[in-house]
C-alpha cells in the first residue's frame, strides 16, 4: 500500500508530544519540533528542533497541538521559556494549513477557520476517546495503588458514571480488587455494568454505596460528591476524581471534611505518553486519508 509522506511540526505539551514525533519521524514524515519537554537532541529519530515557533510553523503545512491546548493563555508547554501565544499562528500564516490538537477553545478554532485552515479537536474524535478510556483507567488504578494503604484485592472500589471511562475501570478492576460496584443513573448503563460489576446501583443509592467504599473513581463530570454527600463518605475513604475540570468532587470541602480526595487531570498523558501517542498518530493519519478522499471526490 503506497504511503504518504507528510511535514509535521510539533509544538509543545508533554510526553506524549515527543513519542508522536518520535513515531511520526520513524514512519519516515518530516517532522520539525518546538518547545517539546525533552530535547530532540536525546532521540535517535531524524527530527528537527526549529529555534523558534514561526520557524517550526513555517516548516510545515501540518500543525501537532498539545492536548490541551491552551494552559492559560499560551499553547501548554513544558519547555522552560517557551510561552506561544495562540495568535502566533496567524501571524505565521495559518491559510490553507492543518492543525490537530485536543480541547481546542471554541474562539480559537473559528478564527483558524475563518483564515481558512483546517482544524481537528482530537478529543472530539469518538474512536480517540474510546482508546484512551483503557490508558485512563490503567493510569487511574495506578493512582490507587500509589495513594491507597490497601492492596486493591482487600478494597471494595466504587465506580461512579459507566461510560468510555467507568466501563474501562470497571472490566480493569474485576478480579484485582475485593467488590466492584458501578453508580450509574441510565438503566442501560446499569444493565451492562451488571455484567462485570458485583453491583450496579442507581444513583440513589449513592450515599449508602459511599458508606461501604474504600476507593471511589469519579468519572461524571457534575459535581455529584458535593459537601452533602462527601459526609457519608467512611472515614479514609480514598476519592479519585478522573472526571475533567472542574471536576465531580468538591475537594475543598473534602478537604475541610478530613476525605481524601485526588483530582487526577491527564491520566493517559502521564501513565502511558507512547500508547496516547500511538492513538493520536492514528488518529491524525485517519484523518489526512479521509481529508484527502475528500478532496480527490470533490
Ligand atoms: P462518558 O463516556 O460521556 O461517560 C460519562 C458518564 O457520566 C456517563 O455514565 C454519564 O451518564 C454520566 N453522567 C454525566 N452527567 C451525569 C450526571 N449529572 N449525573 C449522573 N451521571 C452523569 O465520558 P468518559 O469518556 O467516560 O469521560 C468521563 C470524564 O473523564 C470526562 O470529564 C472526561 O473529560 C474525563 N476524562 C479524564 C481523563 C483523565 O485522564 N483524568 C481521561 C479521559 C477522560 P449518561 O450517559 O446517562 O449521561
Amino acid at each position: 500500500m503506497k504511503t504518504d509522506f507528510y511535514r509535521f511540526s510539533i509544538f509543545g505539551g508533554d510526553l506524549r508530544q515527543v513519542y508522536l514525533a518520535r513515531l511520526l519521524a520513524g514512519q519516515g514524515h518530516t517532522v520539525t519540533v518546538y518547545g517539546l519537554c525533552r530535547p530532540a537532541a536525546a532521540f535517535p529519530e531524524p527530527f528537527t528542533e526549529a529555534d523558534s515557533f514561526a520557524g517550526a510553523a513555517e516548516a510545515s503545512a501540518v500543525f501537532i497541538c498539545p492536548t490541551p491546548f491552551l494552559r492559560g493563555e499560551y499553547l501548554s508547554a513544558k519547555s522552560p521559556g517557551v510561552s506561544i501565544r495562540p495568535e502566533e499562528f496567524f501571524e505565521a500564516g495559518c491559510g490553507g494549513k492543518t492543525l490537530f490538537g485536543g480541547c481546542i477553545p471554541q474562539r480559537f478554532r473559528e478564527r483558524f477557520l475563518q483564515e481558512g485552515g483546517e482544524l481537528v479537536d482530537l478529543m472530539q474524535d469518538e474512536t480517540v476517546a474510546v482508546r484512551n478510556s483503557l490508558a485512563t483507567a490503567e493510569g487511574a488504578v495506578a493512582k490507587a495503588v500509589i495513594h491507597s494503604p490497601r492492596t486493591l484485592r482487600e478494597s471494595r472500589c466504587l465506580i461512579l458514571g459507566y461510560g468510555r471511562c467507568g466501563s474501562a475501570l470497571a472490566a480493569l478492576l474485576k478480579g484485582i480488587c475485593r467488590e466492584t460496584t458501578v453508580c450509574a443513573r441510565s438503566p442501560l448503563q446499569r444493565a451492562k455494568a451488571s455484567v462485570c460489576a458485583d453491583e450496579a446501583l442507581d444513583m440513589k443509592n449513592l450515599y449508602h454505596a459511599l458508606k461501604y467504599a474504600d476507593i471511589v473513581f469519579n468519572t461524571i463530570p457534575s459535581l455529584i460528591l458535593n459537601r452533602h454527600m462527601l459526609r457519608h463518605a467512611a472515614p479514609g475513604t480514598l476519592i479519585l476524581d478522573l472526571a475533567s475540570a472542574p471536576g465531580g468532587v468538591d475537594l475543598f470541602a473534602a478537604e475541610e471534611l478530613g476525605v481524601r480526595a485526588l483530582s487526577c487531570p491527564g491520566l493517559p498523558g502521564k501513565y502511558a505518553p507512547e500508547t496516547s501517542a500511538q492513538i493520536l498518530a492514528d488518529a491524525v493519519a485517519e484523518h489526512l486519508v479521509h481529508s484527502k478522499r475528500q478532496k480527490a471526490g470533490s
